[in-house]
C-alpha cells in the first residue's frame, strides 16, 4: 500500500459529502445525539455498516446531509477531505458537491458553495491551488519525492458542482447559473448524480444543455442501473466524462468505444452497491485492454472506507496489472481533468518527475 501512497495520482470523481472521515461522522452524529435530535444508538450502526446496496447508500446520504448541512460543518468537511486526499498524494482533486439549500438556516445554494471555498481557503496542512486565475508560478507545485519528503505537498483543485436528480429543471439550471458565477472561483463543470432510479433525463436535459453552451464541461453518472433509454440518451449528449457504466448493452459499449468518453471507474463502490457482482466480472478489464480512456476514482471514500491508493492497488492486485503500467495509468488521467492547459502542464512535469524516480 506505501508504494501507491507514496506515487502521484489524480482523483476525478469524489462526492464531497461521500468523502467524509468516520470520525467526523460519528462526532456530529453524537453532538445532535446529546442534543436529544438524533438516536444516536441506532444511527452508529447505520454509519459503520460496510457494505450497504446502492438504495441504502442514498438513505445514508439523507443521513449525513442532515449532519452536515450548515455553514461551519460544510467548511469543515471540505477541509478534511481535502487533507485527506493530499495526504496521499492525490495532486489534482476534482471535487463535486451538490450546492443545497435550506431557509430555516439562511442557506442558499450560492452561502452553500462559499462555505465550500471557505473550506479550501482554511486548509493549512497542505497547499491548494484552486484559482485559475493564478500565474503558473503561484499555482506550481513542488514535485512529490516519496515517503521521505521534506517540501510541504501542494494539491490543485477544481470544483464541480451537482444536479440532484430530485431537483427540478428550474433548480438545476439554478446550479448551472451558480457555476457560471463561481468560475473563478475555481468551478469548471457540472456533474448530474443522485439516485439513479429518481428523476428523468428529460428534467435535467435543459440545464446540462445550457452548461455545455456556456462553455462548462459536463461528467453524468450513467447506467448505474439498468436503463436502456437513458444511457444511451446520455451518450448521445456526448458528456465530457461519465462516471460508473455499469449497465451498458453491446450497442451502448460500441457507441461509448467509438465516441471515447472518458470512464471514471469507482470499483469499491461498484462492488459494495453490488452494481457490479464481481471484481471478474467488471468491465474495467475489457476497456483497459482497448485503451479506452479511463481514470480510478473513489466515488465516496468516506462512505466506502477506501482511498485513492487503495483503489489502485485493488486494480493492480486484482487485474494482474504492474505498477509501472498502473502509474502509467495516473498519469493517463491528466488529458481527462476539467481544468486548463496551464494545470495540466504542470501535472505532466509532476508526473515526469516522479517517473525520473521511478527509473
Ligand atoms: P454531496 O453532493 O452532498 O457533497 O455528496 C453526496 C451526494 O452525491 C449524494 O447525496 C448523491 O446525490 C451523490 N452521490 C454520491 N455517491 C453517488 C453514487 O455512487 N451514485 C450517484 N448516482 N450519486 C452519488
Amino acid at each position: 500500500m506505501e508504494w501507491w501512497v507514496s506515487q502521484p495520482k489524480i482523483e476525478l470523481h469524489a462526492h464531497l459529502n461521500g468523502s467524509i472521515r468516520d470520525s467526523t461522522l460519528l462526532e456530529l452524529a453524537r453532538v445532535l445525539g446529546e442534543k436529544g435530535v438524533l438516536d444516536i444508538a441506532g444511527l452508529e450502526h447505520v454509519i459503520k455498516k460496510n457494505c450497504r446496496s446502492l438504495p441504502e447508500c442514498f438513505k445514508l446520504f439523507d443521513l449525513i446531509h442532515v449532519l452536515t448541512t450548515d455553514h461551519a460543518t460544510v467548511t469543515r468537511i471540505t477541509k478534511e477531505v481535502v487533507e485527506d486526499f493530499a495526504a496521499e498524494n492525490i495532486v489534482y482533486l476534482e471535487l463535486r458537491t451538490t450546492p443545497k439549500k435550506n431557509e430555516s438556516i439562511g442557506m442558499s445554494k450560492r452561502s452553500y458553495m462559499d462555505a465550500v471555498i471557505r473550506g479550501l481557503r482554511t486548509v493549512d496542512a497542505v497547499d491548494v491551488a484552486f484559482i485559475p486565475s493564478q500565474t503558473s508560478s503561484e499555482n506550481s507545485i513542488t514535485p512529490v519525492t516519496g515517503a521521505c519528503e521534506t517540501t510541504r505537498k501542494k494539491i490543485y483543485i477544481r470544483l464541480l458542482l451537482s444536479i440532484d436528480r430530485r431537483e427540478t429543471t428550474a433548480a438545476a439550471l439554478e446550479t448551472v447559473q451558480l457555476a457560471l458565477e463561481m468560475r473563478d472561483l475555481g468551478v469548471v463543470g457540472i456533474d448530474l448524480s443522485g439516485n439513479p432510479i429518481v428523476g428523468k433525463w428529460e428534467t435535467f436535459l435543459p440545464a446540462l444543455k445550457f452548461a455545455k453552451e456556456q462553455g462548462l464541461l459536463v461528467t453524468l453518472h450513467c447506467g448505474e442501473v439498468p436503463n436502456r433509454k437513458e444511457i444511451q440518451a446520455m451518450l448521445d449528449f456526448v458528456p465530457q466524462r461519465i462516471g460508473h457504466a455499469c449497465f451498458l448493452e453491446e450497442e451502448d459499449w460500441e457507441k461509448l468505444k467509438s465516441s471515447k468518453i472518458p470512464v471514471e471507474i469507482c470499483l469499491t463502490s461498484n462492488i459494495m452497491t453490488q452494481t457490479i457482482a464481481s471484481l471478474d466480472d467488471h468491465h474495467f478489464v475489457d476497456l483497459y485492454n482497448m485503451k479506452h480512456p479511463l481514470v480510478l476514482c473513489t466515488d465516496d471514500a468516506g462512505v466506502f472506507s477506501t482511498s485513492l491508493s487503495q483503489e489502485y492497488s485493488i486494480a493492480a492486485s486484482s487485474f494482474g496489472i504492474g505498477k509501472w503500467e498502473m502509474f502509467q495509468l495516473a498519469r493517463d488521467a491528466i488529458e481527462f481533468v476539467f481544468a486548463d492547459d496551464t494545470v495540466k502542464k504542470d501535472l505532466r512535469e509532476i508526473f515526469d518527475s516522479a517517473e525520473r524516480k521511478l527509473r
